[in-house]
């Protein structure tokens, strides 16, 4: 962790966040769906992982140190060594890695196109037609027995982005940031891609 993100999110923990990431009610069908699966499976793609935490850390500006306890205890594959450095990645608190916000909607769109995943999970939305399952919200059916999206996904990278920036400006970030790199990061040379098909878990093509 780069010492000048210290103090970006804890303040503003709220519960009721927390509460709806935990169990798949934050409104947001693949994020959901993602977190019902993970309850009833203990496993989950690197991408939809990186989602969930990215989700929880940009959008409902959660602090990693409250959410990845809880993603422990659903890892199947809980490894300290892997899942600290990826939540600190993921939540954009290293300073040395590029800053991913995961676009809910986009990405339910890319990776589950008719919808099987989420309503495989969100049997709720079973009966929800295909043009509104990434979006369920549009459908203004007061009788949808599922919740509106918990925030508003473009005012909430737009508030993300503007702090982490702020926090990025602060005196000595610069030096600190050596630092971190100098102790944590890869020593090893990035090999680039093999032309064509790009390996899925090292791009972030989002
Ligand atoms: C927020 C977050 C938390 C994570 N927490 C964990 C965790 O607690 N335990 C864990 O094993 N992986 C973790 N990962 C890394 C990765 O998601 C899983 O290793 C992978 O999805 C496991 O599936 P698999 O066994 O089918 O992996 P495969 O893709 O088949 O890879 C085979 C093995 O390689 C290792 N591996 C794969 N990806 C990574 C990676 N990015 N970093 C380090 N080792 C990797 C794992 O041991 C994995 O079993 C996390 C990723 C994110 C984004």
């Amino acid at each position: 962790m780069h010492p000048a993100f210290e103090g970006m999110r804890e303040p503003y923990f709220k519960e009721e966040f927390f509460y709806a990431w935990q169990n798949g009610k934050t409104g947001y069908p693949l994020i959901d769906a993602c977190m019902r699966s993970l309850h009833q499976n203990g496993w989950i793609t690197f991408r939809m992982r990186a989602m969930l935490v990215s989700f929880a850390s940009y959008h409902l500006w959660l602090d990693w140190r409250k959410t990845a306890p809880f993603l422990a205890q659903l890892f199947t594959d809980y490894e300290p060594g892997i899942h600290y450095s990826q939540f600190q990645m993921q939540s954009g608190v290293t300073g040395i890695n590029a800053i991913r916000m995961y676009n809910p909607i986009k990405q339910s769109q890319d990776h589950d196109p008719q919808g099987k995943f989420i309503r495989r999970y969100l049997p709720e939305l079973g009966k929800v037609p295909d043009e509104f399952i990434h979006e369920p919200w549009l459908m203004q059916d007061s009788a949808l027995n599922y919740p509106p999206p918990i925030v508003d996904h473009t005012i909430a990278v737009k508030h993300a982005r503007a702090e982490i920036a702020k926090f990025s400006k602060q005196e000595g970030f610069i030096q600190q940031t050596k630092e971190v790199k100098e102790k944590l990061s890869s020593r090893r040379k990035k090999k680039s891609p093999k032309k064509g098909k790009k390996p899925d878990q090292l791009s972030f093509d989002i």
